[in-house]
C-alpha cells in the first residue's frame, strides 16, 4: 500500500511538469472506491495551479476547485506527454495540454474526487479526520504530547490509526519506535516527555530519510515517473524477525497488534 512517503515522492515527480497545464479531456474506466462527484466533461478547459499533499491525497489545486486523489491499496500515478493506451487497470486519465495524468489502481481502492475547495463538505469529509501533518511546521512537539497523554492505545496503534500524526503506516511504525527506543505495545499515555521527544523527532526523521530515498520498495508502488524506492532495504527491524537486531545484536521479534505485524527488538525497546 503506497504510504506517505510514496505520496510525497509521487508528488514531487509530476508536480512540476502538471503545474500551468489545461485539462483538455478526461477518459473514466471502472468505478474507483467514491465517484468523481462532478461531470467530467464540466473539468475540460480547467488549469491545474499546483499539486500539494495532504496525509495521503494529493490535492491538485485547479483554477476553480480541487481534485483530490488517493492511491488506495494499489494506486499508482504516472503523468507522461504520451502514454500507451489505456489498459484493463487504468481508471482515469486526465489529458492536459502538458501530458496525460493517469491512475493505474488494480485493486480499485483509489479514488479521484472533485471538490469546490480544500475546506467545503466534499473535501472536509475525505481530509477532517486528518492527524498533524509530520513533514511540516504544523508538526509540534506540544500537540503531539497531548495527544499521547489523551490516548488510551497502545502507541504503535495509536500512530497506526492517523488521527493524531498521518503518514506513519505498519512499516514506519516499527522504525520509529525502534529509534524512539519504545516498546510497540506501551500505552502511549504512559510515555514520558522526553521519550515523547524522541518519537516525535524519529516520526520526523524515519518519513524525511523515506521521502528522500524514494519511498518503501513496495509490491504496487512506482512513483509516477517509474522509479521503484529503497527505504525498505535499510530497515532496522522492520522484516528482520530472528536477525540481529543493527543496535545489539539481539534477534529482532515479531508480534501481531491489531492483525498488524510489529517488529521490534525487545533489549532496546524493553519498555
Ligand atoms: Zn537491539
Amino acid at each position: 500500500m503506497p504510504e506517505l512517503p510514496e505520496v510525497e515522492v509521487t508528488r514531487r515527480s509530476f508536480a512540476d511538469a502538471i503545474a500551468g497545464a489545461t485539462i483538455l479531456a478526461l477518459a473514466l474506466g471502472k468505478p474507483l472506491r467514491w465517484p468523481l462527484c462532478v461531470a467530467p466533461a464540466s473539468l475540460v478547459g480547467r488549469q491545474v495551479m499546483a499539486v500539494r499533499r495532504r496525509g495521503k491525497y494529493l490535492l491538485l489545486d485547479l483554477d476553480e476547485g480541487v481534485l483530490l486523489i488517493h492511491l488506495g491499496m494499489s494506486g499508482s500515478l504516472r503523468f507522461a506527454p504520451g502514454l500507451p493506451d489505456r489498459g484493463a487497470h487504468d481508471h482515469f486519465d486526465m489529458h492536459t495540454s502538458h501530458g496525460t495524468l493517469r491512475l493505474h489502481d488494480p485493486r480499485r481502492f483509489g479514488a479521484v474526487v472533485w471538490a469546490a475547495g480544500e475546506s467545503s463538505p466534499q473535501a472536509l469529509k475525505l481530509l477532517g479526520g486528518l492527524g498533524l501533518e509530520p513533514l511540516s511546521d504544523d508538526f509540534q512537539f506540544e500537540a503531539f504530547y497531548a495527544g499521547l497523554r489523551a490516548s488510551r492505545m497502545s502507541i504503535k496503534q495509536l500512530l497506526l490509526g492517523g488521527k493524531l500524526v498521518v503518514g506513519v503506516g505498519n512499516i514506519y511504525a516499527s522504525e520509529v519506535l525502534f529509534l524512539a527506543r519504545i516498546r510497540p505495545t506501551v500505552r502511549a499515555a504512559t510515555i514520558g516527555p522526553q521519550r515523547a521527544k524522541r518519537l516525535h523527532g524519529a516520526i520526523r526523521e524515519v518519513l524525511a530519510r523515506a521521502v528522500e530515498r524514494g519511498g518503501s520498495t513496495l509490491r504496487d508502488f512506482s512513483s509516477a515517473d517509474g522509479n521503484a524506492g529503497h527505504f525498505q532495504l535499510e530497515a532496522h527491524v522492520y522484516g528482520r524477525e530472528g536477525l540481529p537486531c543493527r543496535r545489539c545484536d539481539t534477534p529482532v521479534r515479531l508480534l501481531r497488534q491489531g492483525q498488524r505485524s510489529t517488529y521490534y527488538c525487545p533489549k532496546c525497546q524493553c519498555s
